[in-house]
This record gives structure tokens, C-alpha cells and sequence, in this order.
């Protein structure tokens, strides 16, 4: 582990003059960060505590029916607070799903954002070929051991899925990342935060060097009767996605009105399915080929040895979160 400065931030603008520092980071529950810094794979030269900015930790409704949720407020916080567990379960139960409670008492919504990869060649800095690690090394996970890889929105680069639940949900939701730069804030939707390896898999996002996140920000709840987030995975409890789905259905009588559809543990991205939904908007479920929809979702998915199982996985998956989410069959 290598020496750093730590630097404590009173404000927002503080935080940012401060993490505009060459070497900087912003730390918060600290519970990716510090075990990447321990591991030597991140080695910041300052650590700025954004922690005591407590104007980010409020989740509040916004003008428009929708909520604002600030950077620091807790996952446990955010999935057991009324205005979340009540008009966006879907997010709730992605949040639940993730981690231990100990770990969500900790983590906050913007780290929840920029939660690293959890592939193995990634952690391991006795590996010298990651290239989301050390560009240009090569990656061992495509010739190597790749069960929880990627399978859509990989590259030649790079095959490492995202590990996120809370991520999932939000791209269903529609949710946009408020963003704080030195010269004023901008906004990104989720589905545009996370970027795919292509030639850069270093850059897992579109957030920019020094840019603090300050807010998430969603629509108008949609989905509070519908939803459903199916996460299967090799344990119970404390494991991430080999496959999850978070649906979110609007219905207007017996045709579905609108619809949310992501998936996790496939891609590098949380991977939204948009043709999916547009397929459904208008219909009855019943006189839908949920299967079919779900067979071309996946249609473009690349597998490796050791992960050739996920494609069908995530087809069945994608079938029963919808119909659970419908209410046609329990969860
Ligand atoms: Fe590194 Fe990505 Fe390959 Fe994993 S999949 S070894 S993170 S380059």
C-alpha cells in the first residue's frame, strides 16, 4: 500500500478544488476504494473525505413527482426510505439483493456508481495481463478462467461485467447522474454513465477527471404495482449477479403501457433492453412471445469456455422477472 495525503472537504466546491489535485480521489464509505488500495490495483496520492458534506446524503421529492438522491446517501438508507420503498420498489429490492447489511450501512450511492469490476484478474496485481488494469497488457480473462464475464458489450480488450444490482434497477428507471464540475453541473442519463471496454476499457465511465457525482435523479414513479428485480447468482446471499433482470411495468387495463427492462451480470454496462420494452408497449402479455423477446435480446451474445451457460440463463430470467413482475406467477 502506498503513502497518501488525506484531505477532509466542508463543501462541494471544496471537495472539488481539492480532488482536482493530480493523483486526487474521492472517498466516501470507502468500501471498493480502500480494498482496491490495499490491493494496490488504485493508487491515489490524495484521498479527499467528502463524507461531512451532508447536503448529499438528502433524498427528497422533486417538482416534478420524481426524487432527488444525494450522493452519499446510504444504500440501506436509500432502499428502506419510504419515498423509495414506496414508488420505486424495483430499486429497493435491487439495493436488498446487494452486498451484506454492514456493507450497505456503508456504501453510498455515488461509490455504488463507480464500483469497480469484481473479475479476478482485475484484483490480482501478481497478473500481468489486465488491461483494464495496466492498458495495453493484454486480458487473461478471455483465454483464461471467465464464468462471471461478459457475454454482450465486450471487446477484444476487455470482458469484465459491472457488478452493480443498485445500477440496474436505475437504468430501468430512467435515472440521471447529476454531476459537479469547477464550472457548473451537468447531467447524464445512467444508461450513459457507464461506458463499454471498447479500446479503453481503463475508463469505466464518462465521468470526467476531478468531476464529483452530487445527485441521482428519478422520474416520476411509473412502476410502483410492477416490479421485480430476479438476481441469480452461486450463493443466497453476499454473492454478485450471474445474471439479473429488473423489469418495471406500467399497465393501462390489460395492455402494457410502459416498461423498464435492464440487465446485470452480462455486460460491462448495465444493459437496458429497449427493443424488448418497445415490443411490449400496447399489448397484452398474454399475446406476447416473451421466450422469442428474449431469445433475440440475447441473439448477439458472445460466450467464453466457461461461461456458455449465461445467454440461456439470462433468456429464462428475463421471462420469468417479467411475468413475475406482471403478477403471472410468484417470485
Ligand atoms: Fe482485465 Fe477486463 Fe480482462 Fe478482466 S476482463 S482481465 S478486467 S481486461
Amino acid at each position: 500500500m502506498n503513502n497518501f495525503s488525506y484531505v477532509r472537504a466542508a463543501d462541494v466546491d471544496s471537495a472539488l478544488r481539492l480532488g482536482g489535485q493530480p493523483g486526487a480521489a474521492f472517498i466516501a464509505g470507502g468500501t471498493n476504494l480502500v480494498d482496491l488500495i490495499k490491493g494496490g490495483v488504485e493508487q491515489p496520492r490524495v484521498l479527499v473525505d467528502i463524507t461531512r458534506i451532508t447536503a448529499l446524503a438528502q433524498i427528497q421529492e422533486t417538482a416534478q413527482g420524481g426524487v432527488r438522491i444525494g450522493a452519499l446517501a446510504p444504500n440501506s438508507d436509500l432502499a428502506m426510505h419510504p419515498l423509495i420503498a414506496s414508488g420505486y420498489p424495483l430499486l429497493s429490492q435491487a439495493l436488498l439483493s446487494g452486498a451484506s447489511a454492514q456493507l450497505r450501512n456503508m456504501a453510498t450511492v455515488g461509490g455504488n456508481l463507480l464500483q469497480r469490476t469484481r473479475c479476478y484478474y482485475f484484483y490480482d496485481t501478481g497478473f500481468e495481463r489486465c488491461n483494464k488494469r495496466r492498458p495495453g497488457s493484454g486480458c487473461g480473462a478471455r483465454e483464461g478462467y471467465n464464468r462471471i464475464h461478459a457475454v454482450l458489450g465486450g471487446s477484444e480488450r476487455c470482458i469484465a461485467v459491472n457488478p452493480s444490482d443498485m445500477c440496474v434497477a436505475l437504468a430501468a428507471l430512467d435515472a440521471v447522474v447529476e454531476v459537479r464540475n469547477l464550472r457548473g453541473t451537468h447531467r447524464l442519463p445512467l444508461t450513459e454513465f457507464h461506458r463499454l471496454p471498447g479500446d479503453t476499457p481503463q475508463r469505466d465511465t464518462n465521468l470526467g477527471a476531478g468531476e464529483l457525482i452530487t445527485a441521482v435523479e428519478l422520474p416520476a414513479s411509473r412502476y410502483a404495482q410492477h416490479a421485480y428485480y430476479l438476481k441469480l447468482r452461486d450463493r443466497a446471499s453476499y454473492a454478485f449477479a450471474l445474471v439479473s433482470v429488473a423489469v418495471g411495468l406500467q399497465f393501462d387495463g390489460e395492455r402494457v403501457a410502459s416498461a423498464g427492462i435492464a440487465l446485470g451480470g452480462v455486460a460491462p454496462k448495465p444493459w437496458r433492453l429497449v427493443e424488448f420494452e418497445t415490443a411490449l408497449q400496447g399489448r397484452r402479455l398474454a399475446d406476447v412471445d416473451l421466450s422469442a423477446l428474449a431469445a433475440a435480446a440475447l441473439a448477439g451474445a458472445e460466450t467464453f469456455p466457461y461461461n456458455q451457460f449465461k445467454p440461456e440463463l439470462a433468456r429464462r430470467a428475463i421471462v420469468r422477472a417479467v411475468r413475475v413482475a406482471a403478477g403471472l406467477e410468484a417470485a
